[in-house]
C-alpha cells in the first residue's frame, strides 16, 4: 500500500439507509481528487467518513499507510492528521488571522508556531493581512485563510467541502485554479467535493462522479466528458442531450443527424442509437439547408446557448456567438459534426470496428 489515500469498498450507512456503497479510490502523494456528484448521491458522507466523522459498515480507509477506519476500529477524528476547509470557511469571528490560522498549532513552541504561521501567510498572499479580522476580508481572502489555517498543522490530507460554494460564481473557477496551484506547488493530496463540474476540472486529477452512494466513474476530466462510462456519466458532464437515432440502409442516421464515421463502430441498417449530442457537435452554418426550431435561448454574453428541436421532438444543444440572434420559435441552421460524438451501443455484443 503506497497510496497516501486508500478507500476499499467502502460503504456507509444511516440506519437502514446506505448512503455510500462499495466505493473504492487511491490518491497517490500530491494528487488532487474530486467526489462530484448531484446532491444527497453521498459526496459529503463518504469525505466524513475519510474525516472520521462517520463509522465505515463495511470496508476499510486508510492514509499513509495507516488504516483509520474499519468496521471494527475507528481512529478518532482529531487523531487523523486530516485538514479541513469548509463551505462557509468557519472562522473564528473574534480571532484575527495569524491567530486562526495558529490555531492548531498549539502542539508547537512560539517561536515555532510563530514561524509557521509566517510561511503559512507568505503562501496565501495575505502576509499584509496578518491583523485583519475575518469580517474585513473578501469571500475570496477568508477561503485563502481558511485554507491556511488547514494546511499549517501540515495535515497528510486536505479535504475541501464545497469550498467555493458561497463565493461569486464568476470567481469560483478563477479561485479553483489557484488553490489547485497553491496544493500543486507545496504537494499536498487533497480531496475536494462539490457538484459543480466546472470546479471539479478546474482543481482536480482524477474526478469521482457518484451516482446513489456509488462511483460511476473514477477517471480524469478529459475522460470524463469524452469517454463517458455510462449515460448518467453521459448526462452529468457536459452539457448535452441524449438522442436516439436509427440507422438507415445507405448508413445515415435517422433525424438529420448524417453519418457516423468509422472510428465510432460499424452499425447495421435499422440499428438504434443513443448518441450524446453535446453543443460542440452542432455548429452554426449559415448557409446549411438543415434548419432546428429554437426552442430555447439563453444569453451567455460571448454566446448564445440553444435549445433546438428534432423533427421527431428530440432536443439537442448549440452555442453560437452571441451575434447569432435567432427568436424563440424561429430556424437556426445547423451542421452535425459527429466526428466527437459519444455513441452507446445498442445492448448486444458488438465488434469493435
Ligand atoms: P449535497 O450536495 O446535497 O450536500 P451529498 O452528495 O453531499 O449531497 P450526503 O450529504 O452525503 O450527500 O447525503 C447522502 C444521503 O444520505 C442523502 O440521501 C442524505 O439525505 C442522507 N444523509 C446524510 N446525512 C444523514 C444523516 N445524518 N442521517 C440520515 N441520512 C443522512
Amino acid at each position: 500500500m503506497n497510496s497516501q489515500l486508500e478507500v476499499h469498498k467502502v460503504t456507509v450507512r444511516y440506519g437502514a439507509f446506505t448512503a455510500v456503497e462499495d466505493v473504492s479510490l487511491t490518491l497517490e502523494k500530491g494528487q488532487i481528487g474530486c467526489l462530484l456528484g448531484p446532491s444527497g448521491c453521498g459526496k459529503t458522507t463518504l469525505l466524513r467518513a475519510i474525516a472520521g466523522f462517520e463509522r465505515v459498515a463495511e470496508g476499510s480507509i486508510a492514509l499513509h499507510g495507516s488504516v483509520l477506519s474499519t468496521p471494527r476500529q475507528q481512529v478518532a477524528a482529531e487523531q487523523r492528521k486530516v485538514g479541513m476547509v469548509f463551505q462557509d470557511f468557519a472562522l473564528f469571528p473574534h480571532l484575527n488571522v495569524r491567530r486562526n490560522i495558529a490555531f492548531g498549532l498549539s502542539h508547537l513552541d512560539r517561536r515555532a508556531r510563530r514561524a509557521r504561521v509566517e510561511e503559512m501567510l507568505a503562501l496565501v498572499s495575505l502576509t499584509d493581512y496578518a491583523q485583519a479580522y475575518p469580517h474585513e476580508l473578501s469571500g475570496g481572502q477568508q477561503q485563502r485563510v481558511a485554507l491556511a489555517r488547514a494546511l499549517a498543522p501540515n495535515p497528510e490530507i486536505l479535504l475541501l467541502d464545497e469550498p467555493f460554494s458561497s463565493l461569486d460564481s464568476e470567481l469560483r473557477e478563477q479561485l479553483a485554479g489557484e488553490v489547485r496551484e497553491l496544493l500543486k506547488q507545496n504537494g499536498v493530496t487533497a480531496i475536494l467535493v462539490t457538484h459543480d463540474q466546472h470546479e471539479a476540472f478546474a482543481m482536480a486529477d482524477r474526478v469521482s462522479l457518484l451516482h446513489r452512494g456509488r462511483i460511476a466513474q473514477s477517471d480524469t476530466p478529459y475522460n470524463l466528458y469524452h469517454n463517458p462510462a455510462n449515460e448518467f456519466v453521459a448526462e452529468f458532464i457536459g452539457h448535452g442531450s441524449m438522442v436516439s437515432a436509427t440507422v438507415d440502409a445507405g448508413g445515415e442516421l435517422s433525424q438529420g443527424l448524417g453519418s457516423l464515421d468509422r472510428s465510432h463502430g460499424h452499425w447495421e441498417p435499422g440499428e438504434h442509437l443513443r448518441l450524446l449530442v453535446r453543443p460542440d457537435d452542432v455548429e452554426y452554418e449559415e448557409n446549411s439547408r438543415t434548419r432546428l426550431r429554437v426552442v430555447g435561448k439563453a444569453f451567455r454574453g460571448a454566446s448564445y446557448f440553444y435549445d433546438l428541436l428534432l423533427p421527431d421532438g428530440q432536443r439537442v444543444p448549440c452555442l453560437t456567438p452571441s451575434h447569432i440572434d435567432v427568436p424563440l420559435g424561429g430556424e437556426l441552421p445547423i451542421r452535425f459534426n459527429l466526428q466527437h460524438v459519444v455513441v452507446f451501443a445498442p445492448p448486444r455484443e458488438r465488434t469493435a470496428d
